[in-house]
């Protein structure tokens, strides 16, 4: 296994004094999917944003490649290689489906490389390559989510953050949205932490399974043993 991308240190972090995460610690090693599961309230969507530093951590730390990531602002991260997709998607409906894409390599300096990454986006999500000149706002949920995650991916992160990417969609979206992470990991070495209460779809993806759970970590296991763990998929899974 590569060395760890994401490191993660006896984070606590919450919405006022009180913590709603307690201590949690994992790593991510690079190239690799992390699924971080659990059910309703269990504090997913609070890690997701303590680490992208839009909620500021009560105590513990981040680095990502050795760098501390704690106190760097959010609109900085992607500048150490991390973009984070926040569950709600977060796409501007003023402009179109192509300006979108474009905002996302605005930090870099080739605008080459920005006009190159954008194309890449239109060949994996091929509707947004009918829709490129549709506002955000004429878009279908299964089309503003792969917006919002090809924006991320037009900054070439080395880590991406995704809440919740199959809210709401239909299972053939989800399928599309899972397979192209898969193939990004693969083909580019993309290290992801994946946020989903749809265990289902995320955990035939992902390597590493993280289970919170009234925000603690309660299972860190291999993605394809706790697919077969029969307390989990009861609870989970639903069978
Ligand atoms: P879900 O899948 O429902 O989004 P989750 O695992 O992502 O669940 P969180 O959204 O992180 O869970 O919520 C964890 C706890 O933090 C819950 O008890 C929730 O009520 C609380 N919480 C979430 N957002 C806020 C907020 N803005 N202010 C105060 N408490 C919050």
């Amino acid at each position: 296994m590569s060395a760890p991308l994401l490191r993660v240190e006896n984070l606590t972090a919450g919405y006022g004094p009180v913590p709603v995460l307690h201590e949690v610690s994992f790593e991510v090693p690079a190239g690799t999917i992390a699924a971080i599961v659990g059910s309703n309230g269990a504090g997913k969507t609070t890690l997701l944003r303590a680490l992208s530093g839009t909620l500021p951590a009560i105590q513990g730390s981040i680095t990502v490649g050795g760098t501390p990531l704690l106190g760097v602002p959010t609109e900085n991260l992607v500048r150490h290689g991390v973009a984070h997709v926040p569950e709600g998607r977060g796409v501007i409906g003023e402009l179109t489906v192509d300006e979108n894409l474009r905002l996302g390599g605005l930090w870099r300096k080739d605008r080459a490389g920005t006009t190159r990454a954008v194309a890449e986006m239109y060949e994996m999500f091929e509707p947004l390559a009918r829709r490129r000149t549709s506002s955000g706002n004429q878009l279908s949920g299964g089309e503003r989510q792969m917006l919002a995650i090809g924006r991320a991916l037009v900054a070439r992160p080395s880590l991406l953050l995704l809440d919740e990417p199959s809210l709401g969609l239909a299972p053939r979206i989800v399928d599309r949205i899972m397979a192209v992470l898969r193939d990004l990991r693969d083909r580019s070495g993309l290290t992801v932490v994946l946020v989903e209460q749809n265990a289902h779809s995320a955990l035939p993806i992902a390597d590493q399974a993280i289970v919170l759970s009234l925000g603690r970590i309660t299972v860190a296991t291999s993605a394809a043993e706790l697919a077969l763990d029969s307390d989990f998929r009861t609870a989970y899974l639903g069978f």
